[in-house]
């Protein structure tokens, strides 16, 4: 992606993550063949039989969508990061099930920056009255912050929208050092997220065009 080093003021440290969702399992074969090897899924059930089938040798796998309780189990073995930790109670669930199975993993609080009602995730206002709880997990390390931005905003909005994000993970970096993850952007606002320090732009229906 040319636009990476276009947009970004530190583009060395942005991944794209192919959001391979709209793909089965044979098809994501072909594009494993094709030298992609970093992917988001966001059902479990379809993350599961993937992973099944293609495995994580050289490939890894982050999940970026609703994840229901019960279904923690099909993804906490190989998760490289979860994006979509929208709740202080999925994060107690998670981090349950990670010292159940042994694993310490890495996750993204979802942060709902537009307070859209249909919209899942954390409000910024919320979090910075309670931080340290989410810091306290022994078997989920929270590396960053998610977001999405509104369906209909305007390209000024998401930028606002973008820049808050760009400054909670400023402050909250400086309290702790290994929180360095922005996962925001996705096939049509990923230049706007580049211009706002994002680190992980998630692209799907983009990449094939
Ligand atoms: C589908 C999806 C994307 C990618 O969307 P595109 O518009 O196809 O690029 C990114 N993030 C999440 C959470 C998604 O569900």
């Amino acid at each position: 992606m040319e636009d990476i080093k276009k947009y970004s003021s530190n583009p060395g440290k942005v991944k794209l993550l192919f959001v391979s969702k709209y793909f089965d399992v044979c098809q994501h074969k072909e594009i494993v063949k094709m030298g992609y090897n970093y992917f988001g899924e966001n059902r479990a059930q379809l993350y599961r039989d993937k992973l099944n089938e293609i495995g994580n040798n050289g490939i890894k796998w982050d999940f970026i969508g609703r994840l229901q309780k019960n279904k923690i189990k099909y993804i906490i073995d190989s998760v490289n990061l979860i994006h979509s930790i929208d709740s202080y109670d999925l994060l107690l669930e998670i981090n349950k099930k990670a010292a159940e199975h042994g694993k310490i993993v890495n996750g993204l609080l979802q942060i709902n920056v537009s307070k859209e009602e249909s919209k899942a995730g954390i409000y910024i206002d919320d979090f910075e009255k309670n931080y340290k709880k989410y810091f306290s997990q022994g078997n989920v390390k929270i590396i960053g912050f998610m977001t999405m931005a509104p369906f209909l905003a305007t390209d000024c909005e998401i930028d606002s929208y973008f820049k808050k994000m760009q400054e909670l993970r400023e402050k909250f970096s400086k309290k702790y050092d290994y929180l360095t993850e922005l996962s925001m952007g996705m096939s049509n606002d990923y230049k706007i997220a580049l211009k706002n320090g994002t680190t992980i732009i998630r692209i799907g229906s983009k990449l094939f065009e």
